[in-house]
């Protein structure tokens, strides 16, 4: 341990200061688009099996809709623009622009160098839940993916339907390419549906229990023409544990929803204007 200074409490006292103020980003137009999902049908339905992922895509202005059923469960989401995949979901900077779970009017941002909103959230059935006595909340942007190295160097275990494996073979099935070719392209995911955060005391990441009931849905809006893949957590509700075949899982479903017409005022994000020769 080392020595602490003399004013160390002065300085732990000093004030917290909000990084990114939500009120400096660029606001969605949330009316305009509850205003379009009102209007919008379905025009695709893909149910993800237990312990598997599916991939699905979604048009540029239209909608899609992750939905419990069956039983509480947790989603981990990857999102790629559907024309560049190098142009994917930050988990980190989402979390450092919205905080560590996100909500209704909250954005899901694309890598550097791009850094545009792929996706709002229009609509959260969890919204009540806010955020628990012990700091925990739902959907997070703090954990990655269950993964099998991982799962390795815990316990030396081979599993396979761990989540980065599950996303890599439903991306690899999707592109026609070799698993090996798919992996790189998995990234950080949205947990959707799942409650965590980390413990006051001692800052570990934690989970509990999923509030997800059978019904409850989680809207997006699409800003850009995306290609998403879905994992069903081996966790289940990841209530207890990940990475086995131990706990109970549910299917969850993704809907594609097409309004009648594109929400009013809406276009389609543009890439950051950054000109991106820094500083040379
Ligand atoms: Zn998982």
């Amino acid at each position: 341990m080392t020595q602490e200074p003399q004013d160390a409490e002065t300085r732990r006292a000093a004030a917290p200061v909000i990084c990114y103020p939500p009120e400096t980003l660029p606001a969605p137009p949330l009316a305009a688009f509850e205003a379009a999902l009102v209007t919008a049908t379905r025009s695709d339905e893909i149910i993800i099996p237990p312990r598997e992922a599916r991939t699905f895509r979604v048009p540029a202005g239209s909608f899609f809709r992750i939905v419990s059923v069956e039983g509480p469960q947790v989603g981990d989401l990857n999102l790629w623009n559907a024309d560049d995949l190098s142009e994917r979901f930050y988990s980190g900077k989402t979390r450092a622009l919205h905080g560590t779970h996100v909500t209704t009017g909250e954005r899901l941002w694309s890598s550097f160098p791009h850094l545009r909103p792929m996706a709002t959230i229009v609509r959260d059935d969890l919204g009540w839940y806010g955020i628990d006595a012990d700091g925990g909340s739902v959907h997070d942007v703090i954990g990655t993916r269950c993964d099998p190295y991982t799962a390795n160097v815990l316990s030396g275990a081979q599993y396979h339907h761990c989540c980065h494996s599950n996303l890599t073979r439903a991306l690899a099935d999707e592109l026609g390419c070799t698993l090996r070719a798919a992996e790189p392209h998995v990234h950080d995911v949205l947990n959707v549906f799942m409650c965590t955060g980390f413990t006051r005391d001692t800052g570990q990441y934690f989970m509990k229990a999923s509030p997800v009931r059978p019904g409850d849905a989680l809207t997006f809006f699409a800003e850009i023409e995306l290609l998403g893949a879905l994992s069903a957590c081996p966790g289940g509700d990841c209530g207890a544990e990940h990475s086995s075949d131990e706990a109970a899982c549910f299917p969850l479903r993704v809907e594609v929803l097409i309004p009648a017409a594109q929400p009013e005022g809406w276009q389609p994000p543009a890439r950051s204007g950054y000109d991106g020769t820094h500083g040379r």
